[in-house]
């Protein structure tokens, strides 16, 4: 019976950095908080999230074109977008203590499941006061009134100091699209609805990063801005909404765990007419895994506002020019990853009694798809297996392993995620005391979640693991 840890983040934590997936940034210097480098398993990890939503969401759609736009972006952009005004928080600080928090979590975190906080600064005020939100730290009541915190990060460009010098890093990939709107449209002429889609950094000076890499203040987003004739816009929220629900249950992720919740009225940004995240229930609690949001065609709108260029496109069929509305979804590398890794974490109690860590990772996603194990490192035996090892490595990232004892390996790779382990013994080659002749050419390949082992012939291999990596 698979046996869950109660604090399996905490525990999680632990493993990554244990096996090479996720370290503490800055390490050798004392770290810098909430800041995390991924090591050479989260990295392969990460590049198998980007890879399949590249995929998905790009590669395979021909109504999806790609891009890959400047973290550093004109500061009107910024102006135009509304991000200078309103990307804010609401900051408080306990008057007690001088911890700072978001009003808004305080206020999630006390009133619970279904609860709605809006944008409106004195209505938070409010309601701080109404259900004596306590600090969290030192249990005080007294907290100064939300004000707006920006949460863009601000840097200098070139040498020279002074307002004109000054940007942003971006703190989403989103305005990038759309400042490339024109220029898809006069060079490429997609014909509307179609979706432009992009993989990229952003930055956000959050207020209360934590959980992990739940939130941190660089992360990498996967974004698709989807245009659409005004009107048809409720028909593609619907659309995505599904496609991208779809995309989290097709890597294996726990369907309980995983539910899509539609803002309220009083959520809503202005310029949304329909906003839904789907949520992850992580070991911390529901939280939002990936926005889907009509935006309608607000962004646009403002860039032809503060451009003075044309964000029309013009529908020859139909001889009429609209701006494009668009649908969102908005997703975090680093989010999904996370989901990723509290959804394949077990801890088994085999029928022994010993305990068995291992990540029950989909093998699309698994950093590593197959280790080869040799039962004996010199001879024959060996050579076989290197040379299985250097055949599959042109087509996977497979793992060459002839250290300590073959249980010991197995945990190893249990705890890697790896789902395929493949031995390479006597049988194989033929040779030795009480070899079983039917085996010669076989390796045997074990099976991560049930154990079963299985006998598959040396040259039938790559087409094996291919077949079961879908
Ligand atoms: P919140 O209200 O929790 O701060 P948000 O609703 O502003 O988040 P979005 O702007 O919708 O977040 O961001 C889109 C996606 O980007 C999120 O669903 C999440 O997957 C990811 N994301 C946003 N902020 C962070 C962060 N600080 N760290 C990691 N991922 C993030």
């Amino acid at each position: 019976m698979a046996k869950k840890v109660q604090d399996a983040l905490k525990d999680l934590v632990s493993l990554c950095k244990r096996r090479g997936f996720i370290f503490p940034g800055s390490e050798i210097y004392d770290g810098l908080a909430n800041t995390w480098d991924y090591g050479p398993y989260g990295v392969e990890l990460k590049r198998n999230i980007k890879n399949l939503w590249w995929k998905r969401f790009v590669e395979s759609r021909p109504d999806v074109l790609g891009l890959d736009s400047s973290i550093l972006l004109n500061p009107r952009v910024w102006q135009a977008s509304g991000h200078v005004s309103n990307f804010s928080d609401p900051l408080v600080d306990c008057k007690a203590c001088h911890e700072r928090f978001r009003a808004d979590h305080l206020l999630e975190a006390k009133l619970g499941e279904g609860c709605t906080v809006g944008k409106n600064f004195q209505e938070i005020a409010q309601m701080m006061v109404d259900n004596q939100i306590e600090c969290p730290k030192c249990g005080k009541k007294d907290f100064t009134e939300p004000r707006a915190f920006n949460l863009m990060f601000q840097t200098q460009l070139g040498v020279l100091e002074g307002t004109g010098s000054k940007v942003f890093l971006r703190p989403e990939t989103a305005q990038g699209i759309f400042i490339n709107f024109k220029n898809i449209m006069d060079n490429v002429r997609p014909k509307i609805p179609f979706g432009v889609g992009q993989i990229g950094k952003s930055f956000r000076n959050e207020i209360t990063p934590g959980n992990f890499i739940f939130r941190t203040r660089e992360f990498e987003q996967m974004e698709l801005e989807f245009f659409c004739e005004p009107g048809t816009e409720k028909e593609w929220y619907d659309y995505w909404r599904k496609y991208c629900m779809d995309f989290v249950f097709g890597l294996g992720v726990t369907k309980e765990k995983l539910r899509l919740r539609e803002h309220a009225k009083e959520e809503l940004s202005h310029y949304s007419n329909g906003t839904s995240d789907i949520e992850y229930e992580f070991p911390f609690g529901w939280g939002e895994l990936w926005g889907i949001a009509s935006r309608t065609d607000y962004d646009l709108t403002q860039h032809q506002k503060e451009s003075k260029v044309k964000m029309e496109y013009f529908d020859a069929v139909a001889n009429k020019r609209y701006i494009p509305y668009v649908v969102e979804p908005s997703l975090g590398v680093d989010r999904l990853l996370l989901v990723l890794l509290c959804d394949a974490y077990d801890v088994e109690t085999l029928e022994n009694g010993e305990e068995r860590v291992v990540l029950h990772f989909s093998p699309k996603v698994a950093p590593v798809k197959a280790a080869i194990l040799p039962l004996v490192k010199k001879g024959k035996v060996k050579e076989v297996a290197e040379e299985i090892y250097q055949k599959l490595i042109q087509n996977f990232n497979v793992e060459y392993d002839e250290t300590q004892s073959i249980g010991k390996r197995y945990r190893r790779q249990d705890e890697l995620g790896t789902p395929f382990c493949i031995t390479v013994d006597f049988d194989t080659i033929g040779e030795g005391d009480d070899v079983k002749p039917e085996n010669k050419g076989m390796v045997t390949v074990r099976e991560r979640d049930s154990m079963k082992q299985e006998h598959v012939k040396i040259e039938d291999l790559e087409n094996w693991i291919f077949a079961h990596l879908k």
